[in-house]
Parts: C-alpha cells; structure tokens; sequence
C-alpha cells in the first residue's frame, strides 16, 4: 500500500510508479536473499503511556541492512514485498520471532505491537499461524497484539471478520494503524473486535498549531473512547504535541520525543 505522505519530511517513493519492474523484481530477489541468510532484524520501539509515563508495549519494526544497498527502510522494500508475494514469508518471519522476543520479556508486562500485511492476513491459515507461534514460544496472547491496516478490513469483509473474531477469541489485541489515512468508512469499528486506534502520524505532525488537525485528533480520541477503544498518537516528536494529546486525553504515544525504534538490547536496558 503505496503512501503518499513521507517519513522524516521526505516524500518516499511510491513503488509501483516509480519504480521499473527490473528494479521491482531486483529488489524481490534481494528480499528472498535476505530472509535466506537472515539479514533481517527486528527493532523495537516504546510505547508510553501517557498517565504514568510507563513504557506499556514496543512496535516491532523490520531493518534491513544489505551489502550492496546499504540501509533499506521499510516504507520502500514492505510495499515491493506486498506486490511480489514475499511480505508473506517475511511477515510470518516477523510474526515468529517477535512473539519469540515478547516471551522473552513475559516478566516485563509489555505489550509487543506487530505489523500485518493485508496478503499476510489473507492467508487462510494465518489465524493457525499466529496461534502456533504463540504455541512455540508458550506466550500467552495477551502479550500481543496485531497492527492491522484499514484495507485488510476492507478487502473481503466476511473473511476478515471471522478471522479477527477467531484471534480475539484467541486473546490477541488488535489495533487499527494510521487510522484515518485509509478507506475510512466508520462501518466496520462497530463490527469488528478491536482493541485500539493508532493516530496516525500525518495527523499529530502539525498539531497542535493547526486547527484541522487538532481537531481529527480530538475526534479521534472521542470516538475510541466513546467506543471504548484505546488510542494512541504514533510520531510524536515533540513537547508541544505530547502536551496537547495529554490535554486531549490520548492515552498512549509512540514516538521519536520518547525513543526511536531500537534493538532489542538496547530496549531491554530503557525497561
Ligand atoms: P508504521 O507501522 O505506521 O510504523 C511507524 C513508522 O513511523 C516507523 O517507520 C517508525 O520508525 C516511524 N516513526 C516512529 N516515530 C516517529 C517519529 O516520531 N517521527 C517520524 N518521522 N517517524 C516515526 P518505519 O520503521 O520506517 O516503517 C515504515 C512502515 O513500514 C511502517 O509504518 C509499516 O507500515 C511498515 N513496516 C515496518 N515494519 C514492518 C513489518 O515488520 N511488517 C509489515 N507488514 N510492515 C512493516
Ligand atoms: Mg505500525
Ligand atoms: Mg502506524
Ligand atoms: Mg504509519
């Protein structure tokens, strides 16, 4: 799912405009290598809450170093894997092994957010796939929960509803990413068992100097609390902007202000 927004104030690519298919089929064949000779890692950044200032959970987030092509982010490589098919050997890669960290820090009581492709999710076996990684690393589901994006709920809405019942009934949490930047229909918030709404990014950047802004935000924040939902304000950078979602009774955020994402040693010792 191609992006418009940037991160970092740079606008990114969107892949299937701007890139040829030799380099799509380049950078496929790149991923493949590196899932083989296990190039991929995983990074972890805090989730905090904004009462009691606790870190309350980590985003898993996949780095990529390569050779050749130096640093790869995400926001340019996950939608070329998303297109060729490989974000699903690669999801289940990321799935595994951040339930394995999480069972790693069982004792820590955080709760470990993991992204989910809309391909990954419409794999008939994925509610099987989560339950036997929690199974492997004996982590109980509460200690998870799945980032969703608003176009796996879209997509095939009767698959998709079973498939979230099934891993609510499971234990797992589920959390609407960049909400608002999607197919925003409202339907599907009354139909499906979530846990959380992520604000995304775009959304808090320029608050709390730009009305619209403040006022998605607030909205967004009344609407999941009226629905009983936790919500959570993602790329908070600055004072200014944890101030105003404090005052707007967010209640968590996610940011570079706190920490960006990081390894997990480096996690273990912010705990
Ligand atoms: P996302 O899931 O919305 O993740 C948040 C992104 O915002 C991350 O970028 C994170 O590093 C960045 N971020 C966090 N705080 C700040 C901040 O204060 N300021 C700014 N400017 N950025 C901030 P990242 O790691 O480059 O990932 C980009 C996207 O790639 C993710 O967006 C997600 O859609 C996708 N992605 C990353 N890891 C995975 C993965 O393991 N699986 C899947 N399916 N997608 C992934
Ligand atoms: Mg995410
Ligand atoms: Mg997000
Ligand atoms: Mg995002």
């Amino acid at each position: 799912h191609a992006k418009e927004r940037g991160r970092s104030g740079f606008r990114f690519y969107q892949p299937q405009m701007n890139m040829s298919l030799l380099s799509r089929m380049k950078l496929d064949h790149a991923m493949r290598l590196a899932l083989e000779q296990q190039q991929f890692k995983l990074y972890y950044q805090p989730q905090v809450d904004l009462k009691t200032g606790a870190i309350v959970g980590a985003e898993a987030l996949i780095r990529w170093h390569d050779e050749a092509l130096g640093n790869v982010s995400p926001a340019h490589f996950i939608p070329v894997a998303e297109e060729t098919g490989v974000i699903i050997p690669i999801g289940n890669w990321v799935l595994k092994t951040a339930i394995e960290q999480a069972s790693q820090w069982k004792s820590k009581n955080i709760i470990i957010a993991i992204n989910v492709s809309a391909l990954q999710f419409q794999q008939s076996n994925f509610v099987e796939i989560v339950s036997a990684a929690l199974q492997a690393a004996e982590l109980s589901p509460a200690f998870v929960e799945l980032e969703l994006t608003e176009s796996i709920l879209i997509n095939d809405a009767e698959d998709a509803l079973q498939k979230l019942q099934a891993l609510a009934t499971l234990g797992v949490k589920l959390s609407i990413d960049d909400f608002g930047t999607g197919y925003s229909s409202l339907n599907y918030l009354k139909r499906f068992p979530l846990n959380k709404l992520k604000i995304d990014r775009s959304f808090v950047q320029e608050a709390p100097d730009n009305d619209s802004d403040v006022a998605i935000c607030s909205a967004i924040i009344n609407l999941s609390h009226a629905l009983n939902l936790k919500v959570i304000a993602e790329g908070v950078e600055t004072e200014e902007q944890k101030a105003f979602l404090i005052d707007a009774g967010c209640d968590e955020m996610q940011g570079y202000l706190f920490s960006p994402a990081i390894p997990a040693d480096e996690f273990e010792k912010l705990l």
